[in-house]
């Protein structure tokens, strides 16, 4: 576990451990060194329960965030050409380092981002396993080979990887997020830069930490800080070969265009509006709380939270009985025992959350239960929002139109599986999806007709583990190769096919041959 004095040169905490000291200030993590950012442009970031300043973030400067690219560029060749073998030990470490220090990961997650302890172990635990999928770098990045292709001729595919790659984190999974990320591109041979939330980088400062004591060379993965510019600089830097995004459709399109662009390799996965389509013969008591579950864990700030339900044919005497569980769920500060939901991440994003429920109850929809002056007891400051349901939702309502990113569950009737699938397919955003049935034929008519990346059957989060891809579509994903997985090691490498003849002895050719090689 890592001591405090060694949590504070990354956070300048207090002495005392994860309590911030008052003049608490987010260092950069640039050519092995956590360093003091020299700008005079700070952003504060509040414990979202208390909306206490608890440290300040610095916009990195355009010589530091230069100084960064620069760094993974000198970088580059000796780590791209260390053996697969000694990277993979790395990663070993570093998955027992992670697990190590999960508790410390999880507390900064909570102070900074709001969600409860356990979730926040969640967030650490999912990121973990991406880099445990690391450790298997050795059969993920095997080449294709093909001998006599022709005579004395054989053609063989290697990996090679990119060179500076970079990475944009949203607030909502500080954790897993980054490690979806900086630990697959790195194990391909990759350098990195990596920029995280402003709203709440501190795990991704620990998880720096961590992987130089793993072992990563100086230069190898850097960190700046920011919003636009970074977010600019990072687009246009000519050095930068692949960039990483995961945030809001806003930021998204925009970074997926401009990097592009630049010739840069970029996936994108943006927002989410999941259904959750309730059948008739589905299990009643299971599926109720694991949709409960669903919609309010993380205070609704997943973008896998199945936010809207579709409940089919008879199945819609159920609503009343998803009201009477989300009234039992416990609204608190997220390191108190038997919190179920913390705060949502800031006061703008309460207002945005209220806004949206009042546009659902101004359009004609129903408040079956409304969280808006949810009562936290000691936390009067918070950004609290309780579990709020808006039933007799129409497709065309806002907030049915808007991704809420807050505890609301949207309800919406449908009459048959078909009605259900329309709408779901109708909805822009493919991102996620779950049936709940009994019905192995019902899933599986489902599983083909619905438009959407990532698919549960009587699975409300269906998260794919790191052996697969995390496979969002339509206006959830911009690019080509997804995140993790198969497709993530091919997001970081590039294919290089060698063609090679070796013969005995020369054979004597009376003239060159002009015409194309046809190789028989
Ligand atoms: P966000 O887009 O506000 O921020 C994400 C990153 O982009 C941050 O690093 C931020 O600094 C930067 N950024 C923000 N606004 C920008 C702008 N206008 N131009 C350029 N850069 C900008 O997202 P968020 O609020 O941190 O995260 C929540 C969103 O992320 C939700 O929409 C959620 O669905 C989505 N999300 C998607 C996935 C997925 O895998 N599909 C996973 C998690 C979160």
């Amino acid at each position: 576990m890592l001591q405090a004095n060694q949590l504070s040169k990354i956070l300048k905490l207090s002495s005392s451990g994860l309590r911030y000291s008052s003049t608490a200030t987010t260092k950069l993590f640039i050519d092995g060194k956590f360093i003091e950012s020299k700008t005079d442009r700070w952003i504060d970031l509040h414990n979202p329960a208390t909306n206490e300043i608890i440290t300040r973030v610095p916009e990195a400067t355009m010589d530091e965030m230069n100084a960064a690219v620069a760094s993974a560029k000198r970088a580059f060749k000796p780590w791209s050409e260390s053996s697969v073998l000694h990277r993979q030990q790395i990663m070993f470490k570093y998955q027992q380092l992670i697990k190590d220090n999960m508790k410390e990961l999880a507390n900064l997650i909570t102070k900074e981002q709001g969600k409860t302890l356990p979730d926040a172990e969640g967030d650490v635990l999912r990121g973990l396993q991406v880099v445990e999928h690391c450790c298997s770098i050795t059969s993920l990045n095997l080449g294709e080979t093909m001998p006599s292709v022709a005579k004395d001729m054989d053609t063989m595919t290697f990996r090679y990887p990119l060179g500076v790659c970079a990475g944009i984190t949203p607030f909502n999974f500080p954790a897993m997020i980054p490690l979806w990320m900086f630990p697959m591109a790195m194990v391909c041979g990759n350098t990195y830069v990596l920029k995280p939330s402003e709203r709440d980088p501190g795990a991704t400062m620990l998880l720096a930490q961590l992987a130089q004591d793993a072992g990563i060379p100086d230069g190898s993965l850097n960190i700046i800080h920011g919003a636009h510019d970074a977010v600019n600089l990072v687009c246009d830097h000519p050095d930068i070969r692949a960039v990483s995004f995961v945030g809001s459709n806003q930021a998204g399109e925009y970074i997926y265009e401009r990097a592009s662009k630049t010739g840069k390799r970029v996936q994108s996965n943006m927002g989410a509006k999941n259904h959750g389509i309730i059948m008739p013969d589905a299990a009643k008591e299971n599926t109720l709380n694991q949709l409960v579950g669903a919609a309010f864990g993380a205070a609704g700030q997943r973008c896998m939270a199945l936010s809207t339900v579709v409940f089919v044919g008879d199945s819609k005497e159920w609503i009343k009985d998803i009201k009477e569980r989300a009234e039992k769920l416990v609204v608190n500060e997220g390191t108190t025992p038997g919190a179920d939901l913390g705060p949502v991440i800031s006061p703008q994003a309460k207002e945005r959350i209220c806004d949206l429920i009042q546009s659902g109850v101004d359009e004609g929809a129903t408040l079956l239960l409304d969280g808006r002056n949810v009562d936290v007891k000691g936390y009067d400051k918070g950004n609290f929002v309780g579990p709020t349901i808006i039933t007799n939702v129409k497709p065309n309502m806002k907030c049915y139109t808007e991704e809420i990113f807050g505890p609301v569950l949207v309800v919406l009737e449908a009459e048959t599986l078909d009605d259900a699938i329309n709408i779901t397919n109708s909805n822009p955003y493919g991102n996620g999806t779950a049936i709940f049935t009994r019905s192995g034929a019902t899933a599986r008519k489902f599983i083909n007709e619905i438009d959407v990346g990532n698919v549960g059957v009587n699975v409300p989060i269906p998260v794919p583990l790191p052996m697969f891809s995390f496979t969002g579509t339509r206006a959830s994903f911009r690019g080509d190769t997804h995140f993790y997985g198969k497709q993530g090691i091919q997001f970081y490498t590039q294919l290089k096919t060698v063609t090679q003849l070796w013969r005995e002895e020369d054979v004597d050719h009376s003239r060159a041959a002009v015409s194309m090689p046809v190789m028989r």
